[in-house]
């Protein structure tokens, strides 16, 4: 492709609305163009970044055995009225009425729709196992789109659904599809960790993220170096039986005049108490309305997504000053002696002694609060958060904390939706069962700001060889100069010979200007034709470390062959 006839637009600005680096590069190098917010246009060069990601997924979904096809975006409400979603899915859900005033979503996800064109094909046990799966856009309607193409309302991805016979015949086909997405990751070139994740919202018996490691990432990670356990910390362990505090003698209640200590770091002050003696009382309002108290130790820090799914709410919000004086609960002194509220313990205070809490009155504490003699939990749950330094739930090393961006999601559904839609099969023995199922998400339009969010520098991308819009730039430094134009147009005819995907810049701008473009760009492999020429020489220069090397104009061809293969 000659850059004289394609589409560079590259910018020197930084967008007003882009605030980390793959939503400004991508942006500035002319990858995509924001249409509205979370909606973007991918432009020629991202649009091929989006095909190279989509036919590495391809390729080795279709070498596991999956079927591509392709569902609608349309989908009726009946369908999501059938699982319950059309209610649980909240705002999220893009919902538009026809002309016939009947209800519509634009599909987010796609369980319903598949396992309803299953449950219209499949009659018997010979019909399974099967595996579906799409490449296509999908909708949600975010509260806040940000970040560019990481989170959007709009975006690419691939789902895939198994559909076996039993249990055991799932878990094998949720094996087949792990296998695949490491190959998948590898094959993009990035820096990837499987861990182990929450079921959420979705539902299911286990699940596997697959989280492409960037600092500042949305997804929190705790890892073990030593024998390789990896969780999300929304669903990471906590091994609370190498924290616990020694066993002591129980010491009489009393409360105390605390006036104006709120914080556990007040209180750790004001009593000369450390954190892990304090008992914090959060009061949280689930999505029904109903107020709960939730008890965590003072050093450790609650786990929301623990706390949802143990109350099976989708929502819940910590209360409001408002809402505390509507409870009757005085701010900065709640504690769960004499609370009306149910009151929820998490595990990092079962065996605690002598510890304290807010006496539910202003400006005082309890000390020396011990369970059960002065208040009995409705129940003691794993309500924790585990962080750096944490013993690995595994091997009791300690744990490393770190961030990614999840770009991939397994799941082992079971017949949470089979059941509700009734997508049943006659087995063996005669008789109806419900079909096992999993699902298999990987982010692809995020994928492309995941890798650029790995492999990124001051000036510019950094692509992956297997992920590259080109896999080689030559510079024309001066259009002018016929023999470098010479050489540069032969070059260009060589790479094209050899299948190589090669972008030559013939624009009649600045040698600085091609630079800077290049730089933003990303093209891993670059040839720069200058005033070399005129000594048989042209650089060869790679984006990663920025290093120049001089080659002879005749081993140009060889040293192609050598990076490309061929
Ligand atoms: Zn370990």
């Amino acid at each position: 492709m000659r850059a004289s006839k394609y589409f560079i637009k590259t910018m020197k600005e930084t967008p007003a609305e882009a605030e980390v680096p793959s939503h400004v590069y991508l942006l500035r190098a002319g990858y995509i163009k924001k249409v509205a917010a979370g909606i973007y246009s991918y432009l020629p060069l991202g649009l091929r970044v989006l095909k190279n990601i989509e036919n590495i997924i391809r390729k080795h979904m279709d070498e596991a055995g999956a079927l591509e096809v392709l569902l609608p975006i349309l989908t009726p409400a009946e369908l999501w009225k059938e699982t319950g979603r059309w209610d649980v899915y909240g705002k999220e859900l893009f919902r538009l009425k026809d002309r016939h005033d009947r209800d519509f979503a634009l599909g987010p996800t796609h369980e319903e729709t598949i396992t309803d064109l299953v449950r219209q094909t499949v009659r018997s046990y010979k019909d399974l196992p099967l595996n579906f799966y799409q490449i296509q856009t999908k909708f949600r309607d975010e509260a806040r789109p940000r970040y560019g193409l990481i989170r959007g309302r709009e975006f690419v991805m691939k789902d895939a659904y198994s559909f076996d016979i039993s249990e055991e015949m799932a878990i094998k086909s949720y094996e087949i599809m792990k296998e695949t997405y490491h190959k998948i990751f590898k094959e993009l070139g990035l820096n990837y960790l499987m861990v182990e994740a929450d079921v959420g919202a979705i539902g299911g018996k286990y699940s596997h993220e697959f989280v492409v490691m960037v600092p500042n990432g949305e997804a929190h990670i705790v890892y073990c170096e030593n024998c390789g356990y990896a969780a999300n910390v929304e669903a990471a362990k906590y091994e609370f039986e190498l924290d616990k505090l020694p066993p002591e003698e129980e010491k009489p209640l009393e409360k105390v005049y605390t006036p104006d200590v709120k914080s556990v770091e007040d209180v750790t002050k004001f009593l000369n108490v450390k954190p892990n003696k304090i008992v914090k009382t959060l009061i949280y309002i689930l999505d029904d309305g109903t107020p709960i108290a939730i008890l965590v130790r003072g050093d450790r820090e609650l786990n929301e997504t623990k706390v949802l799914n143990y109350f099976g709410a989708l929502d819940m919000h910590l209360a409001t000053s408002e809402e505390m004086e509507k409870l009757g609960l005085v701010e900065g002194f709640v504690g769960p002696i004499g609370l009306d509220i149910p009151v929820y313990a998490d595990r990092s205070i079962e065996d605690l002694h002598n510890f304290v809490v807010g006496a539910n009155e202003k400006d005082y504490h309890y000390i020396n609060v011990n369970m059960p003699r002065d208040f009995n939990p409705v129940d003691i749950v794993d309500f924790g958060t585990a962080t750096e330094g944490d013993p690995c739930p595994v091997c009791k090393s300690p744990l490393k904390e770190t961030t990614g961006l999840e770009v991939g999601h397994i799941f082992l559904l079971g017949t949470k939706y089979s059941e509700a839609l009734k997508a049943n099969f006659v087995d063996k023995d005669g008789k109806e069962k419900p079909i096992v199922m999993g699902c298999y998400g990987i982010g692809v339009s995020r994928l492309i700001a995941a890798a650029v969010e790995q492999n990124h520098d001051e000036n510019g991308i950094i692509w992956t060889d297997n992920i590259a819009p080109f896999k080689l730039h030559i510079l024309a430094l001066n259009t002018k100069d016929k023999n470098i134009m010479e050489i540069a147009e032969n070059i260009y005819n060589i790479s094209r010979g050899l299948g190589i995907e090669v972008l030559l810049d013939d624009r009649d701008i600045s040698p600085g200007a091609k630079f800077k473009d290049a730089d933003l760009i990303g093209i891993p492999y670059r040839i720069i034709v200058g005033k070399g020429v005129k000594n048989g020489v042209v650089e060869f220069q790679r984006r990663k470390d920025n290093e120049k090397i001089e080659i002879p104009i005749d081993s140009v061809e060889n040293k192609l062959k050598e990076i490309f293969g061929g």
